[in-house]
C-alpha cells in the first residue's frame, strides 16, 4: 500500500508503542493516588511535562495539559479563555481556514453571546494582516490562527499575528499547531495557547497536548476530580503521555531534515503533475512540504480518491473530517479557488515514513488514473 494520507493520521513509531506497553505493565498507577506507587506516577507525570518544556525550550513559561487530542485541546483553550474573559471582552476573531475543531467551537460560542469576526484570507491562503489590524479592538477576547493548514499546507505568519494581537492587552492568541509539529519549527513567541495531537507525528491516537501560558486564564471545561489544574478532570493517561514524548523528540529533532526530504518529493511531484494538462496545483509554492493539494476541474474528488484507492494508493479529498461532507470546502472557497477545482481536489500528504519508492509508484498510478478521467477534465 502507498500511504499518502499522513495529514489524517500517521503510523505510530515502534518506540512509542513499546513505551506505551511498558509503562502500562509497570507503571499503571493513578498519579492522584496517595500511596507510594501513586506518588511515583505523579513524579513521572511532572517529569514528562518538564521534558516537553525542555524540548521546546519554553522552561516555565507554559503550563502543559494532557488531553485526548487536538479537538479537545482546541475546545478547552477556546471555551476556557472566552468564558473567562466574557465580561470584559466578547469578540472572537478567527478565519475560515481553521479546522472544524476550532471553527465549530467558535460558532457554538455565538450562542453564548460572543461576536465572531472572520479575518480575510489572501489568495495564497494566508491571514490578511491588514484586515486583522482593522478588526482588532479592546473588545477582542481571543484570536485563533492555525500554524499550518491541514488542507493546503500554507504556513501562517504567527509572529506577525502575535505582534498585532498583543497591541491589545486583553486579547489572547490561540494557535492550532497540529499540522506544524515535525514539519516546520513551532513558534511559541507571543502565543498564549497552542494545541497538538499525538497521532499526527507518529504518536498515538487519543493523545493531545495543550500549552497554556497561564492556566489560571482558563475556565474549567471538564468538571470532575480536579486533575490537570482543575481545567480538565479525569484520570491522567500516563502511559500514553509518556509514550508521546518519544514521538515528540523524534519529530522536533528531525524537523529540518524531514522538511527538506519532503520538499524534494513535493518539488518532484509538482514538476511531474505540471506535465498533465487540466491538472492544477492548489497548494501555494511556499506551503509546508508535506501537503500538496491538487485540483482536477470537472472531476469529482471522491471519484479520484476511489480510483487511487483501488490501486492501493491512499489519499484524501480535502481532509479526513470534511471529505465525507457534501458542501464545498470552506478553506478552498476562502482562497477564491473556483468551485469546479474545489470539487475535484485531492490532498496528497506525506510524512516521516514516505519513501522515494512511494512517490515513484504514485506517479505510475497517477498516469493510469489521469487516462481514466482525462475526458472529464475542463
Ligand atoms: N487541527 C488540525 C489542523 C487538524 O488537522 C486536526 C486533525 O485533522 C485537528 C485539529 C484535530 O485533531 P484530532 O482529530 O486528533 O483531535
Amino acid at each position: 500500500m502507498i500511504y499518502l494520507d499522513n495529514a489524517a493520521t500517521t503510523k505510530p513509531n515502534k518506540d512509542v508503542l513499546d513505551t506505551f506497553l511498558k509503562v502500562n505493565e509497570s507503571l499503571y498507577f493513578n498519579p492522584n493516588s496517595p500511596h507510594q506507587a501513586g506518588l511515583q506516577a505523579e513524579q513521572l507525570l511532572q517529569q514528562t511535562k518538564s521534558q516537553i518544556k525542555s524540548l521546546f525550550n519554553i522552561k516555565n513559561e507554559y503550563d502543559i495539559l494532557f488531553t485526548s487530542g487536538a479537538t479537545e485541546s482546541n475546545n478547552i483553550a477556546i471555551k476556557g479563555i472566552a468564558r473567562k474573559k466574557k465580561d470584559s471582552a466578547n469578540e472572537i476573531i478567527t478565519s475560515l481556514l481553521e479546522h472544524p475543531s476550532v471553527l465549530e467551537v467558535v460558532r457554538a460560542l455565538e450562542d453564548e453571546g460572543f461576536v465572531i469576526k472572520y479575518v480575510d484570507v489572501t489568495s495564497e491562503g494566508k491571514i490578511n494582516l491588514d484586515h486583522l489590524e482593522e478588526l482588532m479592538s479592546d473588545r477582542v477576547a481571543l484570536v485563533t490562527c492555525m500554524h499550518v493548514n491541514n488542507i493546503m499546507g500554507q504556513i501562517q505568519p504567527i509572529k506577525e499575528v502575535a505582534n498585532i494581537v498583543h497591541q491589545y492587552p486583553k486579547a489572547h492568541l490561540h494557535v492550532d499547531a497540529v499540522q506544524a509539529i515535525g514539519k516546520v519549527d513551532l513558534i511559541f513567541e507571543g502565543v498564549d495557547t497552542l494545541s497538538l495531537s499525538g497521532h499526527k507525528f507518529n504518536g498515538l491516537k487519543g493523545q493531545g497536548v495543550l500549552f497554556v501560558r497561564n492556566v489560571h486564564q482558563l475556565e474549567t471545561i471538564v468538571h470532575g476530580g480536579g486533575q490537570e489544574f482543575g481545567v480538565r478532570s479525569g484520570t491522567v493517561n500516563l502511559p500514553i503521555d509518556i509514550a508521546i514524548v518519544k514521538a515528540m523528540k523524534h519529530a522536533v529533532t528531525h524537523t529540518e531534515q524531514l522538511f527538506k526530504q519532503l520538499l524534494q518529493f513535493n518539488n518532484d511531484l509538482r514538476q511531474f503533475l505540471n506535465q498533465f494538462s487540466g491538472v492544477k496545483i492548489n497548494s501555494p509554492q511556499d506551503a509546508a512540504s508535506h501537503i500538496l493539494n491538487v485540483g482536477f476541474p470537472g472531476v469529482k474528488g471522491e471519484v479520484l480518491v476511489n480510483a487511487f484507492s483501488k490501486r492501493d494508493v491512499m489519499l484524501s479529498t480535502t481532509s479526513a473530517c470534511s471529505s465525507k461532507k457534501a458542501s464545498l470546502n470552506e478553506v478552498l472557497l476562502s482562497m477564491n479557488i473556483p468551485a469546479k477545482c474545489i470539487e475535484g481536489s485531492i490532498r496528497i500528504s506525506m510524512g516521516a515514513n514516505t519513501t522515494e519508492t512511494d512517490i515513484n509508484q504514485f506517479k505510475q498510478n497517477f498516469t493510469e488514473v489521469y487516462e481514466e478521467v482525462r475526458e472529464l477534465l475542463q
